[in-house]
This record gives structure tokens, sequence and C-alpha cells, in this order.
């Protein structure tokens, strides 16, 4: 078990009202006695469990801060450890001259993600529960707050155990068989296996597809606006933003803003990427190479294209049609309030099976069916599986792939007619792949560095 007590300032680095500092591990009472002087002249031992008391953080000879104190017992507690924390006020000095102090008095320093992962060595969370605690923390929109918060209830863990659960049962009954051969009604027949595989497999499957959306809904919708200068790049951004964070601008060529911003699209993080180097035509094509132009639409989830109605198309826009080849796009045709120019039919034509949207941002006209198309390109008219998991993370893909294949090669040798202990063999890889994604099965070096990927304090 883990001995040492831990403490790190569990609030955002900067100034505020007030800072936290955090203190997890059987120490925890005794070096609070050393630095906290309550008010009421309460010992940690008689103050009571999860009241907040007033006092003061002392050293030797001067006070640190005058702070609010509770502490917490375990195994009640984020860690399932002795908690105290620490409400100091929210500055730089009084946060890191109370941690130096709890240093001096015999906590160490906590890694990044240390209290979680005492949880998870505590058993109070899985790894995939953990790993949801990072996600709720970064969720760009309350979508993705939303599917990080079922997966920290244990939506997904519940899931891949019911998968298991299945797997193991197959594992119960070839084991019978291989001890036992001669017990006739406990042989299972290939035909039954093959079954129970296939039901594990919709499951993993199932799984699998929601992980594009997972995904997107976690990391974001890295999107590419494209078009000629003036058609109207800015005034969709600024209308999506619904407020006047991009720059507008009359004349051609002088928009320039920020390289990356996050915009809520009904529920859908849209990451801009690079709006400045894509931003005009020439860079595109002229500046960048039709090449590079390429690798950088090849790295977009969504490639929105704007067009100008009121002008006939030209060789940039024909350049951006070439590059758009093979590719899903959102062409969105703007300033339809001025007299129409552009050939429908042409366009339509130039650009099959894409999606059109007519916007006028002169008179906010469309702005909604652009969101609209763009959340039916992310949930193709779903609403968000409320009981269901959504995989995001790219190491829960991974074993679920995995997984695939050892289930495949399990049919296969079922399909084989290929002796039980040879079937039993993929079915525990599947088994221990699936226990990755928990932590059931997963190496120490691993657990290690998916905590270090965490904020320090947390
Ligand atoms: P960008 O260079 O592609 O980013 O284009 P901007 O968004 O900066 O727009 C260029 C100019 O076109 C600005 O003066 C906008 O006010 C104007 N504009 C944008 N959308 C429309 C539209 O739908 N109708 C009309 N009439 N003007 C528009």
């Amino acid at each position: 078990m883990v001995k040492d007590t831990i403490v790190a300032i569990a609030t955002a680095p900067g100034e505020g009202a007030i800072g936290i500092v955090r203190m997890s591990g059987n120490q925890a009472l005794s070096i609070l006695d050393l630095v906290f002087q309550a008010k009421s002249k309460k010992s940690a031992l008689e103050m009571k469990n999860r009241m907040l008391y007033y006092g003061h953080i002392t050293d030797e000879t001067h006070v640190i801060d005058e702070v609010l104190v509770t502490k917490m017992l375990a195994p009640n507690t984020y860690t399932c450890e002795d908690v105290v924390e620490i409400n100091c006020h929210g500055g730089i000095v009084p946060l890191q001259e109370t941690v130096k102090l709890l240093l001096r008095r015999g906590a160490r320093m906590a890694e990044p993600g240390e209290f979680t992962k005492r949880a998870f060595l505590n058993g109070r969370l899985d790894l995939a529960q953990a790993e949801s605690v990072m996600d709720l923390i970064s969720a760009k929109t309350p979508r993705g707050f939303t599917v990080a918060y079922q997966q920290l209830e244990g939506a997904l863990s519940k899931r891949v155990g019911q998968l298991r659960n299945e797997l193991l049962n197959v594992m119960a009954q070839l084991e019978v068989s291989i001890d036992y051969p001669d017990v006739d009604e406990e042989e299972i027949t290939f035909a039954e296996i093959r079954k129970r595989f296939e039901s594990v497999q919709t499951g993993v499957e199932d799984l699998l597809a929601s992980s594009e959306t997972g995904r997107i809904i976690r990391d974001g919708l890295s999107t590419v606006i494209v078009g000629k200068p003036n058609v109207g790049k800015s005034s969709l951004m600024n209308a999506l933003l619904r407020e006047s964070r991009a720059i507008v601008t009359d004349i051609p060529g002088t928009t320039r803003d920020v390289l990356e911003e996050f915009i809520n699209v009904k529920g859908v993080p849209l990451r801009i990427i690079d709006t400045a180097g894509i931003r005009q035509t020439e860079d595109v094509v002229e500046k960048i190479g039709v090449e590079r132009s390429k690798e950088f639409f090849n790295k977009a989830d969504l490639i929105v294209f704007v067009i100008n109605a009121a002008e006939p198309l030209t060789e940039e826009d024909e350049s951006i049609i070439e590059l758009l080849e093979g590719r899903k796009a959102l062409i969105v045709v703007n300033k339809v309030d001025l007299p129409r120019v552009v050939d429908q039919d042409q366009l339509e034509e130039r650009l099959p099976n894409q999606t059109f949207v007519y916007t006028s941002m002169m008179d906010d006209n469309g702005i909604e069916d652009v969101e609209n198309t763009i959340a039916e390109f992310v949930f193709g008219g779903h609403v968000i599986r409320k009981e269901n998991a959504y995989v995001s993370n790219i190491r829960h893909i991974n074993a679920l792939e995995r997984t695939q294949t050892a289930l495949n090669a399990a049919i296969n040798a079922v399909d084989g007619m290929m002796p039980y202990d040879f079937i039993e063999v993929d079915t525990k890889d599947a088994y221990a792949f699936l226990g990755e994604i928990s932590g059931d099965t997963v190496e120490d070096d691993l657990v290690t560095r998916i905590f270090s990927n965490f904020c320090l304090g947390k």
C-alpha cells in the first residue's frame, strides 16, 4: 500500500479569490497539526469530519496565511485516504509557501495525477473512470462534459464488464470441456460458442461505432474554412461565434485572426485550424502548393468551402474545387441577399455529392442551417446515446480493436473446428484486451504513463 503523504496546489495557477492546497495520506492529519492553529484550538484529531475550520497556517516564526481547513477521513474521500484541504488566499505566494511548509513537515510533492492514481490504486475508480476525470476537466462543451461524466459514473466500465463476463462464461465452459472431455452434458457445441462470440463481437463493434463521435465530442471537430478573399469566411465564423471575436474586414486579404478557436455548434466543438494560414486562396494553392494543401485538407475532419453567390466562379474557386475531390465538404453559398450570379446547376455539377447551404451573413440567414448540417455530419441525426457508453479515448479504441482481432481469430478457430484449447487462447486474449480498458489487465508503466498526462494536484 502507498505509505507517504502527498501534497499539491489543487487549483489552477494564477490569481483568484481562493486557492486550495490538498494533502492526502496517512500522515495528513499529523502534518496538519504541525502547521495549523485553529481559532477553536481544536487539534486535527478533534476536528469534525468534513467541517470547515478557521485559523492560521504558521511556521516557527510567522503567519503564512489565514485559512479555512477541512479534514476528510478515509475511506470516503477522493483518494480513499485521509485528505486535508486548506483554502488559502488565491495567490502564488500563500499557496506556494503553504506547500513548502507542508513539505518541510514531512509531506511529499505529488506527481501529476497522483491523487487520482491513488483513487485507482485504492480501488475507488477503475482506469476508464479515472481517465474520464481528465476529460471532465478539459471538456469543450456541455455535451463533452456529459459524455465524460457518464464514463466517470461507470457507463463504459459497465458495458466492458458485461462483455468480459460473456467471455468468461465461454472460457468456463471451454475449460470444462477440456478438463472433462467425457462429461457429455457439459460440452458445448461449436454453433453455441460461435453465437456467444458473435454477441460479444456485436458489443465491441457497437462501442467502436461510437468512437468517431466520441472522439469529436472530446477533442473537437478540426475544421478548415476556405474560400477566396472577401466571400464571408470571417462573417461566418463570427456568426458561429455569436460574438465578434474574429475580425471582419472590407479589404480583401487583410483578415487575420487567431490560429485556433473552439466554437460550440449544437454541442459539437469546432476546432478551427490555422485560420490565418488558410484564409486566402493564394495561401492554399499558390503559396503552400497543391500537395501541401491536400495534406492540410486531409488533416481536417470538416472542410467548409465558402462561395460568393454574387460573383461567377473564379480560378481560385476552381482550384479549391479540385482539391475537394473525393472529400466530404460543406459548401456555403453566401451573399444570397445580392443578385445571384453564380449558377446553381453548374455548382452542383462541379461539386457532386457535396452538401450545400445557402446563406446571407448580412441578414443572418441560413446560419441555423449551417449549424444543423454540421451537427448532422457528426451525430448523423441521432440524439446523444443516454445509457450507452461512448468511447473517445485512443487507448480504449486501440484495446477494442485488438479485442476485435482476437474475437475474429476465435471465430475462425471455431469455424475450423479447432481443439477447444486452441479457441481458448484467443478467448483469453480478447478477455485481457477488454480488461485493459478498465485497468484489470494493464502493466504498471502504462498506468504511470496515463496519470502523468494529468494536471498537477488532480
Ligand atoms: P472573408 O475575407 O472571406 O473573411 O470575408 P468577410 O467575412 O471579411 O466579408 C467580406 C465582406 O463581405 C464584408 O464587408 C462583409 O460585411 C461582406 N459580407 C459577408 N457576408 C455577406 C452577405 O451574406 N451578404 C452581403 N451583402 N455581404 C456580405
